[in-house]
C-alpha cells in the first residue's frame, strides 16, 4: 500500500487495524456498513490507500475510482437494492458535511429518498 495514514480512521478499517462489517473486499478497495445508518441499507465504498477526498483525485488515480464505481454496482447486488434502487453519494468538503478525510462513497437504500437531498421542496421525479 503506498499512501497510508496512520491517524486515518478509514485507513485502519481498510489495513484491518480496526473492525468493521465488511460487505466486499477486493485489492483496490473495501466496502464496509456505516456505524451510524441513515437508510436501511448505508454502506461505505473506500479506496484502500488514503486520499483526502473527491478533489484530491489525479489521473493516476483512474483505476482506484473505477474501483470504487464498480464496488458500489457489486454491494447493491449483495445488499439487495440493485433493481429497488440506490444512491452513491460522496461528500466533499466543508459545505457537504464530509466528516472523514479518506474519500468514500456512500451507497444508500432501502427505502425511497427525497430530492434534493437537504431541507427544503423534495421534488418526486414523474410528479407535478
Ligand atoms: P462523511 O460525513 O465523511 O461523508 O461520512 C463519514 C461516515 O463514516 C459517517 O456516515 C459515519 O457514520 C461513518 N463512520 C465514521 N467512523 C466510522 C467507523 O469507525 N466505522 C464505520 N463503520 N463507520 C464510520
Ligand atoms: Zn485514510
Amino acid at each position: 500500500m503506498s499512501r497510508y495514514d496512520p491517524d486515518c480512521i478509514f485507513c485502519k478499517i481498510a489495513a484491518g487495524h480496526i473492525p468493521a462489517k465488511l460487505v466486499y473486499k477486493n485489492e483496490h478497495v473495501v466496502a464496509f456498513h456505516d456505524v451510524n445508518p441513515v437508510a436501511p441499507v448505508h454502506v461505505l465504498i473506500i479506496p484502500l490507500e488514503h486520499i483526502p477526498s473527491l478533489s484530491h483525485l489525479t489521473p493516476d488515480d483512474t483505476g482506484i475510482a473505477a474501483n470504487i464505481l464498480l464496488a458500489a454496482r457489486m454491494v447493491a447486488e449483495k445488499t439487495g437494492v440493485l433493481d429497488s434502487g440506490y444512491r452513491v453519494v460522496f461528500n466533499n468538503g466543508p459545505d457537504s458535511l464530509q466528516s472523514v478525510g479518506h474519500i468514500h462513497a456512500h451507497l444508500l437504500g432501502g427505502k425511497t429518498m427525497g430530492w434534493p437531498p437537504f431541507p427544503g421542496r423534495e421534488v418526486l421525479h414523474g410528479q407535478d
